[in-house]
This record gives structure tokens, C-alpha cells and sequence, in this order.
């Protein structure tokens, strides 16, 4: 261990008050909140902070909360958790499972909060062995993808500066104790697409006076796979999936309409572009084959950004998490299909690092079938399973690669 950051990481998380981070952790856990209704949370967040000598502001773009602590010269980094739950019915029967039927943390971003809680904490303690502005946020709705681009919208940096970095990382399933980086490219582009097909209806007898939608809605379905398979090259990554398909209401009546919902994950504009096109034509197409009295509407609807890691940003962190954790610890996945909002707070520009934090627990892990690690992952609980539950040990290890990554960019003597 050579570097200052890793080692003023190690001196500020020595002693961390893991007991009352397990508490706020237990009590976020058991009172989730839906997206842009993290009343609560957010208030949990902000009293810690200004505990901790930040000086706060809530109700940003809606339920956000920011807290900033200037410490003299040096560079403005934000560090980012975000705060909202989701409708999934909990059953992992923990003692501090869920108390709000329907609602559960099944995305792990209660241990986000709890993370950027004791990385304030540790950071403003330790002020004395950094300068700079540290600007922690806790953003609202990130599962619906509005969470990061409202508070950007609502001021958030006409009023505590523009940050010159960003960082934030994610709890993911694996072996609690490892931390994926990928100096590029990590998470994917989502866009929702809706598409209406009008036929007309009728009597199930007689399907010759209508224009039967089922049936039209149910060639688009098979031949919407064909944008993947064979429109998009192989070396692309890409996934279109009808998530919804809707239509009728009883056995012997040919509905006027159905409608499909699909979601596209892409990882280049150009790919998304043409997935997008071809599913217009695809859908024009069926709609003429099958003699639809009007064209399908197509409109596109909510969308997430691609999250790409600025190279040297993200390996200075992986450099100082390498240290601070071990080299082993530290790898590169490649890009996942998922999605974030997060990207949204670069406002076009500010460089930033996200990665992973693993948190099966050991038992859990060490349970589960599979020779590799890409196969047991198969076998565990994901992010937004009913049973997805993160250990109680990464706790700490989740404060320690924030004030790291932090003390990575911040200057430190
Ligand atoms: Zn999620
Ligand atoms: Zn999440």
C-alpha cells in the first residue's frame, strides 16, 4: 500500500460506527419508499449529514437531497446514492424485512444510503487530511429514470457549484468482498417503445367483416425478434423484449385494438436508431399485410442514457480500491445490460466513475450450484428479486470505496 488516498482511507474508516450504520441500514430497509415519494428516507439522510457538519438542502427536483462541506482549495466531488424502492412484495423473511406491503428495497439502495452516510461521516471527520468540496446527493427515482435529470434541472449545481468529478457504485449479486470496475462502458441504454395496432372489431363468428388485432399484434411479437437476430450484427449487444401485450376482453368478440409494450437495451446510439426504425417499419408492415384500417402508432417512452466511465477517472478509483481491498478484489465484468440514470448528473460533460459492490452473502454464495462465478450467479437472488438481500458485512466495505474514491480525486496531503 503505497498511495496517500489509500492510506488516509484506511486511518478515516478504522473505527467506523458499523453498529449505528447496520441500525440506519435495518430502518431504511424496513420502511422503503417508491420512486419520488422518498419522504422519509431522504429526511434520514439529510439529519445524518447535517449531523456530520454538511450543510444540507431537501426537496430537490422533488425528494432530492444535496449536502455540501467545503474544505478548502481543491476539486468539487460528488458522490452519489440513490434512495428510491421498489413495488416487489418482500420475501426474504429477515427480521427487518419490509413493513409496507408491496413495497420493498429489492435494489439495494437502502445500502446505498446507508454507504454515502458513513462516507460523509468518515470524510467530515477526517477533514483535516483533505481540501477540497465534497458534494453528497441523495437522488430520488432512479428506478423510473427521472431522479438524477430533475435535480439537475431543479439547480442543482447553479446552487452548490458544478461538481469537476462524480462517483457512485451499485450493490450487485456475487461474492460479498468484490468490486467490478469498467474504465468505459458499464451500463446499457434502455427505451421503452409503445405500439398500438388498430384493427376492427366484431363477432368472433365472423371474423371476415373484421380486422382481427390479436392476430396482427401476435406476428409483430414473433417478428419483432427478428431485430436482434437478424438485423443486428453479433459483435453488437442489444435485447428487445415484449414485456405486455394487451387486448380483448372476452372469448368470441375480435377486439379494435391491442397494444404491445417492449423495452430495448442498447449499448451505441446507432444500434438503438436502428432497432427503432425497424421496429416502426415492422410494425407499418404487419399492419399492411394484415389491411388495418389506419397505421400503427409507435412512441417511444421513458429512456435511460448509457453510462459510460471516463477511463482515467475510473481507473484511479479501481487503482485505490486495488489497494485498499486487494488486487483480486478488483476486475473488469465488461458492460451490463442494465440501466442507470446516474449519467444524467455528468450534465453532458463531468467525467465520473461507477462500479459495483458484490453483496450475496457467504453462506448464500457458497450454497449455490455452478463451477464459475458467471454460473452461481445464475443461482442467486438478483437486484429487484423478492429475495434479493445484501449482507449486513459489506456495510462497511461499501463506506470504505466510497471515502477512497473520493480521497482518490480529492487533493490529500
Ligand atoms: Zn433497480
Ligand atoms: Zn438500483
Amino acid at each position: 500500500m503505497t498511495s496517500p488516498a489509500a492510506r488516509t482511507a484506511l486511518e478515516l474508516t478504522a473505527d467506523l460506527p458499523v453498529a449505528a450504520l447496520e441500525d440506519l441500514y435495518r430502518d431504511l430497509h424496513r420502511h422503503p419508499e417508491l420512486s419520488m415519494a422518498e419522504h422519509r428516507t431522504a429526511g434520514r439522510l439529510a439529519e445524518r449529514l447535517r449531523a456530520a457538519g454538511f450543510e444540507t438542502v431537501e426537496g430537490i427536483g422533488g425528494t432530492g437531497v444535496a449536502g455540501v462541506l467545503r474544505n478548502g482549495d481543491g476539486p468539487v466531488v460528488l458522490l452519489r446514492a440513490d434512495m428510491d424502492a421498489l413495488p416487489v412484495a418482500e420475501r426474504t423473511g429477515l427480521p427487518y424485512a419490509s413493513e409496507t406491503d408491496g413495497v420493498m428495497h429489492a435494489c439495494g439502495h437502502d445500502l446505498h444510503v446507508t454507504w454515502l452516510v458513513g462516507a460523509g461521516q468518515a470524510l467530515a471527520a477526517g477533514r483535516e487530511t483533505w481540501s477540497g468540496t465534497l458534494l453528497l446527493v441523495g437522488q430520488p427515482a432512479e428506478e423510473t429514470g427521472q431522479g438524477a435529470a430533475r435535480m439537475v434541472a431543479d439547480g442543482l449545481y447553479e446552487r452548490f457549484g458544478r461538481p469537476d468529478v462524480l462517483l457512485g457504485q451499485h450493490a450487485v449479486p456475487g461474492p460479498a468482498g468484490l468490486y467490478p470496475h469498467v474504465p468505459g462502458l458499464i451500463m446499457s441504454a434502455s427505451t421503452d417503445v409503445d405500439i398500438v395496432v388498430h384493427g376492427r372489431g366484431g363477432h368472433g363468428s365472423r371474423p371476415e367483416t373484421t380486422v382481427d388485432p390479436v392476430v396482427t399484434a401476435a406476428y409483430l411479437v414473433t417478428r419483432l425478434q427478428t431485430v436482434v437476430a437478424r438485423e443486428t450484427a453479433a459483435a453488437e449487444s442489444a435485447v428487445l423484449t415484449v414485456g405486455r401485450i394487451e387486448a380483448g376482453t372476452r372469448h368470441n368478440i375480435i377486439p379494435s385494438e391491442a397494444r404491445i409494450a417492449l423495452n430495448l437495451r442498447t449499448q451505441s446510439e446507432t444500434v438503438r436508431a436502428r432497432m427503432l426504425a425497424a421496429i416502426r417499419r415492422i410494425a407499418q408492415g404487419e399492419c399492411l399485410a394484415a389491411g388495418c384500417p389506419r397505421e400503427p402508432e409507435v412512441t417511444v417512452g421513458a429512456t435511460f442514457p448509457v453510462t459510460v466511465n471516463d477511463m482515467d477517472t475510473d481507473r484511479r478509483v479501481a487503482a485505490v480500491h486495488g489497494e485498499v481491498f486487494g488486487a483480486a478484489t478488483v476486475f473488469d465484468p465488461g458492460p451490463a445490460m442494465g440501466s442507470e440514470d446516474f449519467s444524467e448528473l455528468a450534465a453532458g460533460s463531468i467525467p465520473y466513475a461507477y462500479w459495483f459492490v458484490t453483496t450475496t452473502p457467504p453462506p448464500v454464495w457458497e450454497a449455490t450450484e455452478g463451477t464459475d462465478l458467471k454460473e452461481k450467479l445464475q443461482g442467486v437472488p438478483s437486484n429487484h428479486s423478492p429475495h434479493f438481500a445484501p449482507d449486513l458485512s459489506t456495510v462497511a466495505p461499501g463506506v470504505r470505496t466510497l471515502v477512497s474514491g473520493a480521497l482518490a480525486l480529492l487533493s490529500v496531503a
